[in-house]
């Protein structure tokens, strides 16, 4: 059992539990004496916008953190909304993180306000200029989509450790064997995604999404990437841009697009609708997690399964060399 007098657990017990558990609570600090109970509730409280920023918390925060992601599988972060819920959420909680570039178009001004107020911190924003992607609507602004480069990500796991140790200075060994841990499976990840996407043929090393959120998997791994839609999802898909994008795919006899769990796929079979129509047969080479990750309790429900799922399946789909089954699948083969 943890002591009253561990130096971490004075602030949240003073500051927090005397409000969630009201009078008993209250008597048992003032005379000093703790139960379990208290010291569980003593972990710092995380809101996180997307699910990936949720996992790196929970990777470097371990038992010592509470994290609630605001947006789940298949929700949309270009599009998405504070809710009533939410906003309560990010005023209890200890520390907001959210991803900034504009990812959160719709949440910016709310979470600029809040951060006025409350302890909010933009991970992504954190970033290097010089290793970001100019946006192609915005002269002005980054694409948002670092998560696709897991080098890159690494920098925001950094950010997150750098956010949650400065919250609480007493837990920084311990976050930061942790973000050290998590950084080396997104180190191997990384070597991971670069060795199965060499494998593809570089000639067919071109991926066709809904919305152009992979240009960092691209830069990284040496592919050209074409979405119908630009980088945000709110921007409209004209028939000039799928007409276009036809040409592409017949001309260099590219077989396989991909949908995205959180984008409608419309698009895509528009695409593939134009391609059949000049002949030439396109697959969709499967879901790919974009924007949020998998179902949550699952492999693909964590960033390491997101970008293993993702890079497997387009690795396979053109004609790449990787495993049924992932990097998990090597793992668990123990090679
Ligand atoms: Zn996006």
């Amino acid at each position: 059992m943890r002591r009253a007098t561990s130096p971490e657990l004075q602030l949240p017990i003073t500051r927090r539990s005397l409000l969630a558990t009201g009078l008993a609570a209250a008597s048992a600090a003032a005379s000093g004496r703790f139960r379990p109970a208290l010291a569980a509730e003593a972990s710092v409280g995380v809101v996180a916008t997307t699910g990936m920023i949720a996992d790196a918390a929970r990777q470097i925060g371990g038992d010592r953190v509470e994290v609630r992601a605001l947006m789940g599988p298949g929700v949309d972060p270009h599009s998405y909304r504070q809710t009533r819920t939410d906003i309560l959420a990010m005023t209890r909680a200890d520390i907001v993180l959210w991803h900034g570039l504009y990812l959160e178009a719709q949440m910016e001004a709310f979470l600029t306000e809040l951060g006025g107020k409350r302890r909010v911190v933009a991970v992504a924003e954190q970033l290097p200029r010089e290793a970001l992607i100019h946006h192609d609507s915005y002269a002005d602004k980054f694409d948002p989509h670092v998560w696709m480069d897991p080098g890159l990500w690494s920098g925001v796991v950094a950010a997150v450790r750098d956010a949650l140790v400065d919250l609480r200075p007493e837990s920084a060994d311990f976050f930061g064997a942790n973000a050290e841990a998590h950084l080396a499976e997104v180190a191997a990840l990384d070597e991971y995604v670069a060795t199965i996407t060499a494998s593809i043929a570089p000639d067919r090393r071109v991926l066709v999404t809904a919305h152009d959120a992979f240009k960092y998997f691209g830069a990284a791994n040496d592919f050209e990437v074409m979405g119908i839609q630009g980088i945000s999802t709110e921007s409209e898909a004209g028939l000039s841009r799928i007409a276009e994008l036809v040409d592409v795919l017949v001309e260099r006899d590219i077989g396989a697009v991909f949908v995205e769990s959180s984008v409608s796929d419309r698009n895509v079979r528009a695409l593939i609708e134009g391609a059949a129509a000049r002949g030439h047969e396109v697959s969709i080479g499967g879901q790919l997690y974009s924007d949020a990750m998998g179902p949550e309790g699952s492999y693909e429900g964590t960033y390491l399964g997101m970008i293993d799922h993702n890079a497997t399946l387009i690795a396979r789909a053109l004609g790449g060399d990787a495993p049924e089954r992932g990097m998990q699948g090597l793992l668990a083969a123990g090679t």
